[in-house]
């Protein structure tokens, strides 16, 4: 337990960080999403362009908050995250590789492309292969198989009271028609074999839970600690598959910016164009951040600057070339 004196320069430091990163640079966000109105231009956005919020959870379950960290928003491409363990949960590493590979794609999420020599989709983190993750989420029947998808989110997250939300899910499902085209492709091409209205449908519900940053930084701390989560002591999935998981998550989690990303922040993420990252420090800590702004790649502007910082500052890049064994609590600027 770290003393109040510790927790207080924490805190501060967040506070910090946000005001710092609270300045946009002109012209970074290409647009704003919104399930009812889709992409808009950021002249067209009101107040939810303000919200920001920075959350940090240990794997020892402490937690500081900076910011909007109650707002709720879509987990949006975030929950491709968890679909994915559930997907290597309930049929391990092997027979989930058959379905969708593990290379970055390069591409946009929404990609029409796939891994034609392997017949897959490239990744769990593209929509493609988030359609195929989806549809191996085991149970009786949909409504068994959706529920799973929701309580392991809310396992990870420590929620009970996480759900679908019907507006976010009405919306989605309204502007859902490259989705079920992409599905409808796939299983033409053997890549999908089940009832794609019924994935597309598994897939949308789980974009459209709701969460905070908090909720996020819970998430990430879990597979931080080998997905047992610190606030409930619950193991939620078998430790080994944070493994897999978060490898894929650092290759490919911030769409077809993902190798800048690894080459620059070096750390295990997804973002959602809900404006949310996912960031974790394997054994440390799990960052969740929330500003909706975007960059032309579909990741949050002010969410890319908390999450490089925090990283440069610590000396957190997992090929930092010398441990430092900085703390948020006291950590400089690593050497250029
Ligand atoms: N529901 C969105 C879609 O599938 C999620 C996109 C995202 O966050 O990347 O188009």
């Amino acid at each position: 337990m770290p003393s109040p004196e510790i927790r207080r320069r924490i805190a501060h430091r967040l506070d910090e960080l946000l005001a710092r990163c609270r300045a946009e640079p002109a012209g970074s966000v290409a647009h704003l999403y919104d399930p009812a109105r889709g992409y808009y231009p950021p002249e067209e956005a009101g107040e939810e362009r303000e919200e920001f919020a920075i959350s940090v959870v240990t794997v020892d379950g402490e937690r500081y908050d900076a910011g909007d960290a109650e707002v709720a928003f879509p987990l949006q491409s975030l929950s491709k995250v968890f679909a994915y363990g559930l997907a290597l949960a309930d049929h391990g590493r092997d027979a989930v590789l058959t379905r969708v590979g593990v290379e970055p794609s390069g591409d946009a999420f929404n990609s029409l492309r796939f891994d034609e020599r392997h017949m897959r989709p490239y990744n769990p983190m593209v929509n493609a292969g988030a359609l195929v993750t989806s549809e191996l989420i085991d149970g009786r029947d949909d409504a068994e198989r959706l529920e799973r998808a929701i309580a392991l989110q809310r396992d990870f997250a420590g929620r009970e009271d996480l759900d679908v939300d019907r507006g976010t899910l009405d919306a989605e499902r309204a502007a859902a028609d490259r989705n079920r085209g992409t599905a409808y492709l796939m299983r033409s091409a053997g890549m999908l074999h089940g009832d794609v209205d019924a994935t597309v449908e598994r897939y949308l519900a789980q974009c459209s839970v709701h969460v905070t940053a908090g909720d996020l930084a819970v998430m990430g701390a879990t597979l931080a600690d080998g997905c047992r989560n610190p606030r409930t002591g619950t193991q939620v999935m078998p430790r080994r598959r944070a493994r897999d998981v978060l490898s894929v998550m650092l290759t490919c989690g911030m769409y077809d910016y993902a190798g800048h990303w690894a080459f620059d922040v070096g750390l295990p993420a997804k973002s959602g164009v809900s404006g949310g990252i996912l960031m974790v420090v394997p054994g440390k800590v799990g960052i969740g951040v929330l500003s909706r702004g975007l960059d032309a790649y579909g990741n949050s502007v002010r969410g890319i600057a908390v999450c490089r910082e925090l990283s440069d500052r610590l000396g957190l890049h997992v090929f930092a070339s010398e441990a430092e064994d900085a703390v948020l609590a006291g950590g400089e600027p690593a050497e250029g």
